[in-house]
Protein backbone atom coordinates (compact mmCIF):
# COMPACT_ATOMS: atom_id res chain seq x y z
CA UNK A 1 0.00 0.00 0.00
CA UNK A 2 2.85 2.28 0.87
CA UNK A 3 4.05 2.10 -2.65
CA UNK A 4 0.82 2.12 -4.01
CA UNK A 5 0.66 6.18 -2.55
CA UNK A 6 3.88 6.99 -4.07
CA UNK A 7 2.84 8.48 -7.14
CA UNK A 8 0.43 11.06 -5.50
CA UNK A 9 2.56 11.45 -2.64
CA UNK A 10 5.88 12.61 -4.68
CA UNK A 11 3.57 15.75 -6.14
CA UNK A 12 4.00 18.88 -4.67
CA UNK A 13 0.77 20.38 -3.72
CA UNK A 14 -0.49 23.77 -6.26
CA UNK A 15 -0.56 25.58 -2.79
CA UNK A 16 2.44 24.75 -1.27
CA UNK A 17 4.37 25.48 -4.41
CA UNK A 18 2.85 26.18 -8.11
CA UNK A 19 6.02 26.04 -10.02
CA UNK A 20 7.38 22.63 -8.77
CA UNK A 21 3.64 21.39 -8.63
CA UNK A 22 3.89 22.32 -12.65
CA UNK A 23 7.20 20.60 -12.96
CA UNK A 24 6.20 17.52 -11.38
CA UNK A 25 2.94 16.84 -13.45
CA UNK A 26 4.30 17.20 -16.32
CA UNK A 27 6.87 14.68 -15.04
CA UNK A 28 4.86 12.35 -12.93
CA UNK A 29 2.31 12.44 -16.13
CA UNK A 30 4.63 11.59 -18.89
CA UNK A 31 4.04 14.21 -20.75
CA UNK A 32 7.81 15.68 -21.08
CA UNK A 33 11.36 14.31 -20.79
CA UNK A 34 14.51 16.81 -20.20
CA UNK A 35 17.14 16.11 -22.87
CA UNK A 36 20.87 16.53 -23.51
CA UNK A 37 20.64 20.18 -24.97
CA UNK A 38 20.19 22.68 -22.15
CA UNK A 39 16.39 24.35 -22.88
CA UNK A 40 15.25 21.67 -25.26
CA UNK A 41 12.64 19.12 -24.17
CA UNK A 42 12.06 15.37 -25.31
CA UNK A 43 7.82 15.49 -25.61
CA UNK A 44 6.48 11.93 -24.75
CA UNK A 45 3.82 9.92 -26.22
CA UNK A 46 1.27 11.30 -23.72
CA UNK A 47 2.47 15.18 -24.53
CA UNK A 48 2.75 14.47 -27.89
CA UNK A 49 -0.80 13.00 -28.44
CA UNK A 50 -2.35 15.79 -26.57
CA UNK A 51 -0.50 18.13 -29.59
CA UNK A 52 -1.53 15.54 -31.78
CA UNK A 53 -5.37 16.61 -31.31
CA UNK A 54 -4.57 19.74 -31.07
CA UNK A 55 -3.09 20.26 -34.05
CA UNK A 56 -6.04 17.85 -35.50
CA UNK A 57 -8.23 20.14 -35.27
CA UNK A 58 -6.88 23.34 -35.25
CA UNK A 59 -5.91 22.39 -39.12
CA UNK A 60 -9.35 21.53 -39.70
CA UNK A 61 -10.30 24.90 -38.71
CA UNK A 62 -7.69 26.64 -40.34
CA UNK A 63 -8.52 24.89 -43.68
CA UNK A 64 -11.92 25.79 -43.40
CA UNK A 65 -11.53 29.21 -43.69
CA UNK A 66 -9.05 28.45 -46.69
CA UNK A 67 -5.87 27.95 -45.31
CA UNK A 68 -3.67 25.56 -47.22
CA UNK A 69 -0.57 24.09 -45.71
CA UNK A 70 3.04 24.76 -47.30
CA UNK A 71 6.55 23.64 -45.35
CA UNK A 72 9.78 26.07 -45.80
CA UNK A 73 13.21 25.95 -44.56
CA UNK A 74 14.00 25.88 -41.46
CA UNK A 75 17.29 28.24 -42.53
CA UNK A 76 17.27 32.17 -43.04
CA UNK A 77 20.48 33.45 -44.63
CA UNK A 78 21.78 36.30 -42.36
CA UNK A 79 20.90 38.68 -45.44
CA UNK A 80 17.22 38.42 -45.84
CA UNK A 81 16.72 38.41 -42.00
CA UNK A 82 18.01 42.21 -41.95
CA UNK A 83 15.58 42.76 -44.17
CA UNK A 84 13.50 44.39 -42.27
CA UNK A 85 15.27 46.59 -39.12
CA UNK A 86 12.55 46.35 -36.38
CA UNK A 87 12.26 42.29 -37.21
CA UNK A 88 15.74 41.60 -36.99
CA UNK A 89 15.99 43.84 -34.37
CA UNK A 90 13.40 42.55 -32.11
CA UNK A 91 14.60 38.59 -32.52
CA UNK A 92 18.46 39.20 -32.80
CA UNK A 93 19.05 39.28 -29.11
CA UNK A 94 17.27 34.98 -29.41
CA UNK A 95 18.72 33.77 -32.89
CA UNK A 96 20.77 30.39 -33.02
CA UNK A 97 23.14 30.75 -36.13
CA UNK A 98 25.11 27.99 -38.07
CA UNK A 99 28.49 29.08 -39.33
CA UNK A 100 29.76 25.60 -40.89
CA UNK A 101 28.76 23.25 -42.94
CA UNK A 102 30.31 19.52 -43.19
CA UNK A 103 34.36 20.98 -43.05
CA UNK A 104 33.52 24.22 -44.26
CA UNK A 105 33.08 27.65 -42.67
CA UNK A 106 29.29 29.01 -44.96
CA UNK A 107 29.95 32.17 -47.05
CA UNK A 108 26.84 33.57 -45.03
CA UNK A 109 25.81 32.94 -41.92
CA UNK A 110 22.66 30.66 -41.75
CA UNK A 111 19.90 31.40 -38.63
CA UNK A 112 17.66 29.12 -37.60
CA UNK A 113 14.59 29.88 -37.70
CA UNK A 114 13.01 32.24 -35.10
CA UNK A 115 10.10 32.31 -37.32
CA UNK A 116 9.35 32.50 -40.55
CA UNK A 117 7.93 36.09 -41.55
CA UNK A 118 11.13 36.43 -43.96
CA UNK A 119 11.61 33.32 -45.84
CA UNK A 120 7.31 33.42 -46.47
CA UNK A 121 8.33 37.17 -47.95
CA UNK A 122 10.59 36.09 -50.05
CA UNK A 123 8.78 33.60 -51.03
CA UNK A 124 5.80 35.79 -51.64
CA UNK A 125 7.94 38.08 -53.91
CA UNK A 126 8.41 35.41 -56.40
CA UNK A 127 5.19 34.06 -56.72
CA UNK A 128 3.24 37.26 -56.60
CA UNK A 129 2.94 39.13 -59.70
CA UNK A 130 -0.74 40.16 -60.06
CA UNK A 131 -3.84 40.67 -58.26
CA UNK A 132 -4.99 36.93 -59.45
CA UNK A 133 -2.60 35.76 -57.44
CA UNK A 134 -4.44 37.40 -54.14
CA UNK A 135 -4.75 36.09 -51.26
CA UNK A 136 -2.25 34.10 -50.44
CA UNK A 137 -3.53 31.31 -47.36
CA UNK A 138 -0.43 29.51 -46.03
CA UNK A 139 0.26 27.85 -42.72
CA UNK A 140 3.07 25.35 -41.63
CA UNK A 141 3.27 23.61 -38.87
CA UNK A 142 7.51 22.94 -38.25
CA UNK A 143 9.87 23.61 -34.92
CA UNK A 144 11.05 27.00 -34.22
CA UNK A 145 14.36 28.15 -32.05
CA UNK A 146 15.11 30.86 -29.50
CA UNK A 147 17.93 30.86 -27.71
CA UNK A 148 16.31 31.70 -24.47
CA UNK A 149 17.82 32.15 -21.04
CA UNK A 150 15.79 30.45 -18.54
CA UNK A 151 13.30 27.49 -19.99
CA UNK A 152 10.80 25.85 -18.67
CA UNK A 153 8.87 22.64 -20.56
CA UNK A 154 6.10 23.45 -22.89
CA UNK A 155 6.15 27.04 -21.39
CA UNK A 156 9.38 28.63 -22.52
CA UNK A 157 11.92 26.45 -24.52
CA UNK A 158 14.78 26.77 -26.88
CA UNK A 159 13.01 24.87 -29.64
CA UNK A 160 9.48 24.40 -29.70
CA UNK A 161 6.76 22.99 -31.59
CA UNK A 162 4.31 25.35 -33.20
CA UNK A 163 2.27 26.63 -36.48
CA UNK A 164 2.74 30.16 -38.32
CA UNK A 165 0.33 31.32 -40.65
CA UNK A 166 1.51 33.63 -43.70
CA UNK A 167 -1.16 35.56 -45.71
CA UNK A 168 -0.77 38.29 -48.56
CA UNK A 169 -4.14 40.48 -49.52
CA UNK A 170 -4.47 43.13 -52.11
CA UNK A 171 -5.66 45.80 -49.34
CA UNK A 172 -5.70 46.86 -46.13
CA UNK A 173 -9.25 45.46 -45.51
CA UNK A 174 -8.81 42.20 -46.40
CA UNK A 175 -5.46 41.63 -44.49
CA UNK A 176 -7.18 43.18 -41.17
CA UNK A 177 -10.45 41.37 -41.37
CA UNK A 178 -7.68 38.41 -41.71
CA UNK A 179 -5.93 38.65 -38.57
CA UNK A 180 -9.39 38.91 -36.62
CA UNK A 181 -10.95 35.87 -38.48
CA UNK A 182 -7.64 33.98 -37.28
CA UNK A 183 -7.71 35.38 -33.43
CA UNK A 184 -11.37 34.32 -33.52
CA UNK A 185 -10.55 30.98 -34.79
CA UNK A 186 -8.16 30.79 -31.79
CA UNK A 187 -10.57 31.47 -29.00
CA UNK A 188 -13.00 29.67 -30.08
CA UNK A 189 -10.91 26.58 -30.40
CA UNK A 190 -9.44 27.28 -26.85
CA UNK A 191 -13.08 27.58 -25.59
CA UNK A 192 -14.74 24.67 -27.35
CA UNK A 193 -11.85 22.18 -27.12
CA UNK A 194 -9.65 23.18 -24.45
CA UNK A 195 -12.38 24.55 -22.31
CA UNK A 196 -9.56 27.51 -21.86
CA UNK A 197 -11.77 30.82 -21.94
CA UNK A 198 -9.76 33.48 -23.19
CA UNK A 199 -9.89 37.54 -23.04
CA UNK A 200 -9.00 38.86 -27.04
CA UNK A 201 -7.69 42.31 -27.46
CA UNK A 202 -5.07 44.24 -29.41
CA UNK A 203 -1.33 44.60 -27.72
CA UNK A 204 -0.12 48.00 -26.89
CA UNK A 205 2.86 48.83 -29.17
CA UNK A 206 5.37 48.16 -26.75
CA UNK A 207 4.03 44.42 -26.39
CA UNK A 208 3.47 43.78 -29.83
CA UNK A 209 5.54 41.84 -32.24
CA UNK A 210 8.29 42.72 -33.74
CA UNK A 211 7.69 44.48 -37.39
CA UNK A 212 4.34 44.29 -36.49
CA UNK A 213 1.66 47.18 -37.76
CA UNK A 214 -1.00 45.88 -35.05
CA UNK A 215 -0.67 42.43 -32.78
CA UNK A 216 -3.96 40.97 -31.36
CA UNK A 217 -3.96 38.30 -28.79
CA UNK A 218 -5.90 35.84 -26.64
CA UNK A 219 -4.84 35.84 -23.14
CA UNK A 220 -6.04 32.68 -20.42
CA UNK A 221 -5.76 33.01 -17.02
CA UNK A 222 -4.10 30.48 -14.93
CA UNK A 223 -4.92 28.85 -11.73
CA UNK A 224 -2.14 31.04 -9.77
CA UNK A 225 -3.56 34.03 -10.71
CA UNK A 226 -0.93 34.64 -13.84
CA UNK A 227 -2.07 35.50 -17.38
CA UNK A 228 -0.62 32.97 -20.15
CA UNK A 229 -0.60 34.97 -24.00
CA UNK A 230 -2.12 31.79 -25.67
CA UNK A 231 -2.04 32.61 -29.13
CA UNK A 232 -1.39 35.77 -31.59
CA UNK A 233 -2.28 37.03 -34.71
CA UNK A 234 -0.48 39.91 -35.99
CA UNK A 235 -1.31 42.56 -38.96
CA UNK A 236 1.95 43.54 -40.64
CA UNK A 237 -0.11 46.42 -43.07
CA UNK A 238 2.72 46.76 -46.17
CA UNK A 239 5.81 47.45 -43.79
CA UNK A 240 7.26 43.81 -44.79
CA UNK A 241 6.10 44.03 -48.43
CA UNK A 242 8.20 47.16 -49.21
CA UNK A 243 10.95 45.63 -47.17
CA UNK A 244 10.82 42.77 -49.36
CA UNK A 245 9.68 44.17 -52.33
CA UNK A 246 6.47 42.11 -52.71
CA UNK A 247 4.12 43.68 -55.42
CA UNK A 248 0.91 42.51 -57.88
CA UNK A 249 -0.47 44.69 -60.44
CA UNK A 250 -3.88 45.56 -59.86
CA UNK A 251 -7.09 46.07 -62.28
CA UNK A 252 -6.07 49.12 -63.53
CA UNK A 253 -2.35 47.72 -63.90
CA UNK A 254 -1.21 49.51 -61.41
CA UNK A 255 1.67 48.27 -59.20
CA UNK A 256 0.51 48.02 -55.27
CA UNK A 257 2.21 46.30 -52.49
CA UNK A 258 0.14 43.30 -50.53
CA UNK A 259 -0.94 43.33 -47.14
CA UNK A 260 0.14 40.71 -44.89
CA UNK A 261 -0.63 38.93 -41.64
CA UNK A 262 0.90 36.13 -39.71
CA UNK A 263 -0.62 33.96 -36.67
CA UNK A 264 0.19 31.41 -34.30
CA UNK A 265 -0.25 29.33 -31.50
CA UNK A 266 2.25 26.41 -29.97
CA UNK A 267 3.11 23.85 -27.74
CA UNK A 268 2.72 26.60 -24.89
CA UNK A 269 -1.29 26.10 -25.22
CA UNK A 270 -0.02 22.70 -23.18
CA UNK A 271 1.45 24.63 -20.45
CA UNK A 272 -1.91 26.24 -20.10
CA UNK A 273 -3.97 22.81 -20.36
CA UNK A 274 -2.30 22.10 -17.56
CA UNK A 275 -2.16 25.25 -15.48
CA UNK A 276 -6.01 25.84 -15.78
CA UNK A 277 -7.39 22.69 -15.27
CA UNK A 278 -4.93 20.72 -13.26
CA UNK A 279 -5.47 19.99 -9.48
CA UNK A 280 -3.13 17.84 -6.71
CA UNK A 281 -3.50 14.99 -8.10
CA UNK A 282 -2.23 15.59 -11.36
CA UNK A 283 -3.72 16.49 -15.25
CA UNK A 284 -7.41 17.29 -15.80
CA UNK A 285 -7.60 16.92 -19.52
CA UNK A 286 -11.06 18.22 -21.17
CA UNK A 287 -12.46 15.16 -22.69
CA UNK A 288 -12.72 16.58 -26.45
CA UNK A 289 -8.72 16.71 -26.17
CA UNK A 290 -7.77 14.32 -24.04
CA UNK A 291 -6.06 11.09 -26.41
CA UNK A 292 -7.62 8.88 -23.73
CA UNK A 293 -11.24 9.52 -22.76
CA UNK A 294 -11.73 6.50 -20.61
CA UNK A 295 -10.05 4.16 -19.20
CA UNK A 296 -11.66 0.60 -17.94
CA UNK A 297 -10.06 -0.67 -14.73
CA UNK A 298 -11.14 -3.96 -13.60
CA UNK A 299 -11.52 -4.99 -9.89
CA UNK A 300 -10.28 -8.36 -8.86
CA UNK A 301 -9.11 -8.71 -11.98
CA UNK A 302 -8.35 -12.13 -11.36
CA UNK A 303 -11.60 -13.45 -10.74
CA UNK A 304 -13.21 -15.82 -13.33
CA UNK A 305 -14.80 -13.54 -15.76
CA UNK A 306 -13.83 -10.11 -15.04
CA UNK A 307 -10.58 -9.30 -17.43
CA UNK A 308 -13.43 -10.41 -19.97
CA UNK A 309 -16.19 -8.28 -19.20
CA UNK A 310 -13.62 -5.55 -18.52
CA UNK A 311 -12.71 -6.08 -22.62
CA UNK A 312 -16.21 -6.62 -23.66
CA UNK A 313 -16.75 -3.29 -22.09
CA UNK A 314 -13.59 -1.29 -24.08
CA UNK A 315 -15.21 -2.94 -26.81
CA UNK A 316 -18.78 -1.29 -26.29
CA UNK A 317 -16.94 2.14 -25.38
CA UNK A 318 -14.59 2.26 -28.61
CA UNK A 319 -17.44 1.01 -30.97
CA UNK A 320 -19.56 4.22 -30.07
CA UNK A 321 -16.91 6.06 -30.87
CA UNK A 322 -14.95 7.43 -27.68
CA UNK A 323 -11.17 7.19 -27.27
CA UNK A 324 -11.02 4.03 -24.64
CA UNK A 325 -8.50 1.91 -23.18
CA UNK A 326 -8.22 -0.70 -20.75
CA UNK A 327 -5.66 -1.15 -18.54
CA UNK A 328 -4.96 -5.01 -18.20
CA UNK A 329 -1.51 -4.85 -16.31
CA UNK A 330 -0.89 -6.56 -13.13
CA UNK A 331 -0.88 -3.59 -10.98
CA UNK A 332 -3.25 -2.61 -8.33
CA UNK A 333 -6.55 -1.02 -8.99
CA UNK A 334 -5.34 1.88 -6.38
CA UNK A 335 -2.41 2.23 -7.98
CA UNK A 336 -3.93 2.40 -11.78
CA UNK A 337 -6.39 4.67 -10.52
CA UNK A 338 -3.46 7.27 -9.54
CA UNK A 339 -2.02 7.11 -12.92
CA UNK A 340 -5.32 7.84 -14.52
CA UNK A 341 -5.85 10.61 -12.41
CA UNK A 342 -2.33 11.82 -12.56
CA UNK A 343 -2.81 11.69 -16.85
CA UNK A 344 -5.93 13.67 -16.78
CA UNK A 345 -8.06 10.95 -18.48
CA UNK A 346 -11.78 12.20 -18.15
CA UNK A 347 -13.31 9.01 -16.78
CA UNK A 348 -12.52 5.52 -15.38
CA UNK A 349 -14.89 2.82 -15.76
CA UNK A 350 -14.57 0.20 -12.87
CA UNK A 351 -15.56 -3.23 -13.40
CA UNK A 352 -15.33 -5.89 -10.93
CA UNK A 353 -17.17 -9.30 -9.48
CA UNK A 354 -20.08 -7.42 -7.70
CA UNK A 355 -21.21 -5.17 -10.48
CA UNK A 356 -21.19 -7.52 -12.90
CA UNK A 357 -23.83 -9.76 -10.49
CA UNK A 358 -25.86 -6.84 -11.12
CA UNK A 359 -25.26 -5.94 -14.66
CA UNK A 360 -23.59 -2.18 -13.25
CA UNK A 361 -20.02 -0.37 -13.80
CA UNK A 362 -18.74 2.42 -11.67
CA UNK A 363 -17.98 5.25 -13.91
CA UNK A 364 -15.90 7.82 -11.90
CA UNK A 365 -15.42 11.22 -13.04
CA UNK A 366 -11.47 12.43 -12.77
CA UNK A 367 -12.98 16.40 -12.48
CA UNK A 368 -14.99 15.86 -9.75
CA UNK A 369 -14.24 12.29 -8.14
CA UNK A 370 -18.01 11.82 -8.16
CA UNK A 371 -19.09 8.12 -8.65
CA UNK A 372 -21.50 7.41 -10.88
CA UNK A 373 -23.09 4.04 -11.21
CA UNK A 374 -24.73 3.14 -14.83
CA UNK A 375 -26.46 0.21 -16.28
CA UNK A 376 -24.34 -1.62 -18.32
CA UNK A 377 -26.76 -2.01 -21.32
CA UNK A 378 -26.25 1.69 -21.40
CA UNK A 379 -23.23 2.55 -20.53
CA UNK A 380 -21.90 3.68 -24.01
CA UNK A 381 -24.84 6.33 -23.97
CA UNK A 382 -24.09 7.44 -20.08
CA UNK A 383 -20.58 7.61 -20.64
CA UNK A 384 -21.37 9.81 -23.75
CA UNK A 385 -23.47 12.23 -21.71
CA UNK A 386 -21.07 11.89 -18.86
CA UNK A 387 -17.60 13.07 -20.89
CA UNK A 388 -20.03 15.90 -22.65
CA UNK A 389 -20.84 17.64 -18.85
CA UNK A 390 -17.59 17.17 -18.25
CA UNK A 391 -16.55 19.56 -21.12
CA UNK A 392 -19.45 21.58 -20.20
CA UNK A 393 -18.39 21.92 -16.24
CA UNK A 394 -14.73 22.34 -16.71
CA UNK A 395 -15.49 25.29 -19.29
CA UNK A 396 -17.51 26.81 -16.67
CA UNK A 397 -15.11 26.29 -13.81
CA UNK A 398 -12.41 27.87 -15.78
CA UNK A 399 -14.96 31.04 -16.91
CA UNK A 400 -16.06 31.18 -12.82
CA UNK A 401 -12.30 31.31 -11.86
CA UNK A 402 -11.71 34.00 -14.38
CA UNK A 403 -14.43 36.48 -13.34
CA UNK A 404 -13.41 35.39 -9.84
CA UNK A 405 -9.97 36.59 -10.39
CA UNK A 406 -10.85 39.93 -12.90
CA UNK A 407 -10.54 43.24 -10.41
CA UNK A 408 -11.15 46.58 -11.24
CA UNK A 409 -8.61 49.24 -9.98
CA UNK A 410 -10.12 53.03 -9.74
CA UNK A 411 -6.62 55.02 -8.39
CA UNK A 412 -3.41 53.96 -8.79
CA UNK A 413 -2.91 52.82 -5.04
CA UNK A 414 -5.57 50.65 -5.25
CA UNK A 415 -4.17 49.01 -8.63
CA UNK A 416 -0.84 48.37 -6.66
CA UNK A 417 -2.82 46.79 -3.74
CA UNK A 418 -4.54 44.87 -5.94
CA UNK A 419 -1.45 43.22 -7.92
CA UNK A 420 0.57 42.53 -4.85
CA UNK A 421 -2.06 41.03 -3.01
CA UNK A 422 -5.06 39.48 -5.04
CA UNK A 423 -3.41 37.78 -8.39
CA UNK A 424 -5.07 37.79 -11.52
CA UNK A 425 -5.83 40.41 -14.04
CA UNK A 426 -6.73 44.01 -12.96
CA UNK A 427 -8.66 46.13 -15.73
CA UNK A 428 -7.59 49.65 -15.48
CA UNK A 429 -7.78 52.91 -17.72
CA UNK A 430 -4.72 54.11 -19.33
CA UNK A 431 -3.55 56.96 -21.43
CA UNK A 432 -1.60 55.67 -24.41
CA UNK A 433 1.66 56.72 -23.07
CA UNK A 434 4.46 54.48 -23.49
CA UNK A 435 5.82 56.04 -20.12
CA UNK A 436 2.61 55.21 -17.43
CA UNK A 437 3.30 51.28 -19.00
CA UNK A 438 6.27 51.10 -18.04
CA UNK A 439 6.26 52.47 -14.48
CA UNK A 440 3.72 50.02 -14.16
CA UNK A 441 6.10 47.16 -14.92
CA UNK A 442 8.84 48.76 -12.71
CA UNK A 443 6.52 49.25 -9.85
CA UNK A 444 4.58 46.34 -9.75
CA UNK A 445 6.31 44.01 -12.27
CA UNK A 446 2.76 43.26 -13.79
CA UNK A 447 2.74 44.15 -17.68
CA UNK A 448 -0.43 45.23 -19.72
CA UNK A 449 -1.84 41.88 -21.28
CA UNK A 450 -3.90 43.81 -23.85
CA UNK A 451 -6.68 46.71 -24.74
CA UNK A 452 -9.78 44.07 -24.95
CA UNK A 453 -12.18 44.30 -27.78
CA UNK A 454 -14.84 44.53 -24.90
CA UNK A 455 -14.20 48.04 -23.28
CA UNK A 456 -15.59 49.62 -20.40
CA UNK A 457 -14.92 53.46 -18.81
CA UNK A 458 -13.93 53.04 -15.39
CA UNK A 459 -12.23 56.17 -15.08
CA UNK A 460 -11.82 59.13 -17.27
CA UNK A 461 -8.27 59.77 -16.89
CA UNK A 462 -5.50 56.97 -16.55
CA UNK A 463 -4.72 56.57 -12.54
CA UNK A 464 -0.84 56.93 -12.91
CA UNK A 465 -0.71 60.18 -14.66
CA UNK A 466 -3.71 61.72 -14.58
CA UNK A 467 -3.75 62.36 -18.40
CA UNK A 468 -7.18 62.03 -20.18
CA UNK A 469 -7.70 58.02 -20.30
CA UNK A 470 -7.90 56.67 -23.56
CA UNK A 471 -8.27 52.73 -22.89
CA UNK A 472 -9.01 49.80 -20.96
CA UNK A 473 -6.33 47.72 -20.54
CA UNK A 474 -5.85 44.10 -18.86
CA UNK A 475 -3.30 44.34 -16.90
CA UNK A 476 -0.99 41.37 -15.18
CA UNK A 477 1.56 39.21 -14.14
CA UNK A 478 2.44 36.84 -16.69
CA UNK A 479 4.39 33.64 -17.88
ZN1 LIG B 1 -0.89 57.73 -18.08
Amino acid sequence: MAKEKKLVESITSMSEDFAQWYTDVVKKAELVEYSNVRGCMIIRPNGYAIWENIQKELDRRFKETGVENVYMPMFIPESLLQKEKDHVEGFAPEVAWVTQGGLETLPERLCVRPTSETLFCDFYSRIIQSHRDLPKLYNQWCSVVRWEKTTRPFLRSAEFLWQEGHTAHATEEEAEARTIQMLNVYADFCEEELAIPVIKGRKTDKEKFAGAHSTYTIEALMHDGKALQSGTSHNFGDGFAKAFDIQYSDSQNQLQYVHQTSWGMSTRIIGALIMVHGDDSGLKLPPRIAPVQAMVIPISQRKEGVMEKAASLRDVLKEAGIRVKLDDSDKSPGWKFSEQEMRGIPIRVEIGPKDMEQNQAVIVRRDTREKLVVSLDELAEKAKEILDCIQKDMLARAKEHLKEHTYVARDYEEFKKIVAEKPGFVKMMWCGDEACELKIKEDTTATSRCMPFEQEQITDVCPVCGKPAKTMVYWGKAY
